[in-house]
């Protein structure tokens, strides 16, 4: 009933919801997640330089979400986020960032394979290997990460050429009988920020509100100072950071339109849908915090892009808000394949002023210890105890706070957002129970030991345990 519903809506608006015909052979499905891009350094949302030309032909022929916010500020959760519909709250990766693992709940990868489609999944983050289950529904999800951060050698990682070479491999050697559904996670935007040769040095600094040199920090926090891990060299001038993130971003960028090509040459005659976003952004020196994420649920770091191209779907850009909980039921409807049961996002067609969604949706966005409240302006969070997936009774002060945006796009403190904090309150209630990782895979264990690292969680491999291990570990260190 609700299909014919939305038909017979289509008609009267002259949306193009239901084309094409029933019997057109099922499109090509993309979905690309840039790891740590905030969506003001994509040219189509903003930044100066032309550093994102795939994304921007991508909004140019496609729909540009404005207020699109990650359902967390951490890898993991947002990942799993993207793929089940629903927010960190209602999945049992909770707000972890690699010690948990996704059970239990139908994914997007499991009904693209369902429905015939040859699933494959490319990524190129240590936090998202097969150990926290998002492989499933995946025919080949490719984890091999064969090289190592600049100062932190057991943080495996994979540039987005070797990535992007894996996947275009891929997607050649499939039968142009058969769909396919293929998620490219691009990891280079994430710190250290050191993009390859010929990328480095295109970039003038670019000025942040901070002026001056920043020290380096013995840790990782990015509390007014350089995170260790992010230290190049005797760099200190946060503008030269910020000219060498929007570099990784171009090279990210590059190696998506690749993809993009070879996929839409096999798609010529079925179709091709494409989604583009983040798993979230990147602090640089917002309250103080540089070249991190994941320590809050702040703007910076919850304003992902999210772009849509699909068969049939007018170009334009739509306010929002939208959330990654709404990147499954999108990209099934534009796939005419059913939503997965218990969806917390809304399918969107992307069609202006006629989006199928409330204009007054709240979006929640989560990060250990903290759980907020979107409106397409407005910001109101909940830090502490009661937000966090901590034990009962830790004594971590609660605070909230609603900060709104102004004409002038400034993000300023506000009244406190009533209706705001009624739905934080209830969306605190929800909380599913947390599983625990599964061990590492033997080569990734001989990666470590061969480093002189110790394996971590190889104790959490025991069926019963569904609180996830706290113990700190090289992966759920810092922010990855
Ligand atoms: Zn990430």
């Amino acid at each position: 009933m609700k299909a014919l519903e939305a038909c017979l809506l289509a008609l009267v608006t002259g949306l193009l919801a239901c084309a094409p015909a029933p019997e057109a052979d099922p499109p090509d499905v993309l979905l690309i997640t840039v790891d740590t891009l905030r969506a003001d350094y994509v040219h189509a949302y903003g930044f100066a330089e032309e550093n994102t030309p795939t994304m921007d032909a991508l909004a140019a022929r496609g729909v540009l979400f404005e207020n699109a916010i990650a359902a967390a500020t951490l890898t993991a959760p947002a990942h799993a986020s993207i793929m089940t519909s629903r927010y960190v709250r209602e999945h049992s990766i909770g707000s972890r960032n690699g010690d948990t693992r996704l059970e239990g709940l139908p994914t997007l990868a499991q009904r693209f394979a369902e429905a015939g489609y040859a699933t494959g999944a490319f990524v190129s983050n240590v936090v998202l290997r097969r150990r926290i289950g998002l492989d499933r529904g995946f025919h080949v999800y490719d984890d091999e990460l064969p090289s190592s951060e600049r100062n932190r050698d057991f943080h495996f990682e994979r540039q987005a050429g070797a990535t992007a070479g894996r996947a275009l491999e891929w997607l050649m050697t499939r039968p142009g009988s058969q769909p396919v559904f293929l998620w490219l996670h691009l990891q280079d935007p994430h710190g250290p920020y050191t993009p390859p040769g010929e990328w480095s040095g295109t970039i003038a600094p670019v000025p942040l509100a901070m002026k001056g040199e920043l020290g380096v920090l013995p840790g990782n926090s990015g509390r007014a100072g350089i995170p260790a891990y992010q230290a190049l060299g005797e760099a200190r001038d946060p503008a030269l950071y910020a000219a060498r993130y929007a570099e990784e971003i171009r090279y990210a960028d590059h190696w998506a339109g690749r993809v993009i090509e070879a996929l839409e040459a096999r798609s010529a005659k079925r179709g091709a849908v494409i989604l583009l976003t983040a798993d979230h952004g990147e602090s640089l020196g917002e309250g103080g915090w540089f070249f991190q994420h994941g320590q809050s649920t702040a703007p910076e770091l919850a304003r992902v892009p999210f772009i849509v191209v699909a068969p049939g779907l007018a170009p334009g850009r739509v306010r929002g808000p939208v959330s990654h909980v709404d990147v499954a039921p999108t990209l099934l409807a534009l796939a005419r394949l059913p939503e997965l049961p218990g969806a917390s996002g809304y399918a969107l067609s992307g069609q202006g002023g006629d989006e199928q969604f409330p204009r007054d949706r709240l979006i929640f966005c989560d990060t250990d210890g903290e759980s907020a409240a979107y409106g397409a302006e407005s910001w109101t969070r909940i830090a502490g105890a009661a937000a966090s997936d901590r034990p009962e009774g830790s004594a971590i002060p609660t605070r909230s706070e609603t900060v709104r945006r102004n004409a002038a796009g400034k993000w300023r403190p506000a009244d406190p957002d009533t209706r705001a904090m009624g739905a934080l309150g209830d969306y605190l209630a929800r909380r599913a129970s947390l599983v625990a990782a599964g061990p590492m895979a033997p080569e990734h264990v001989e990666e470590l030991r061969a480093l002189g690292y110790l394996p971590p969680h190889e104790a959490d491999a025991s069926e019963d345990a569904n609180q996830a291990s706290p113990a700190a570990s090289p992966i759920s260190d810092s922010a990855p």
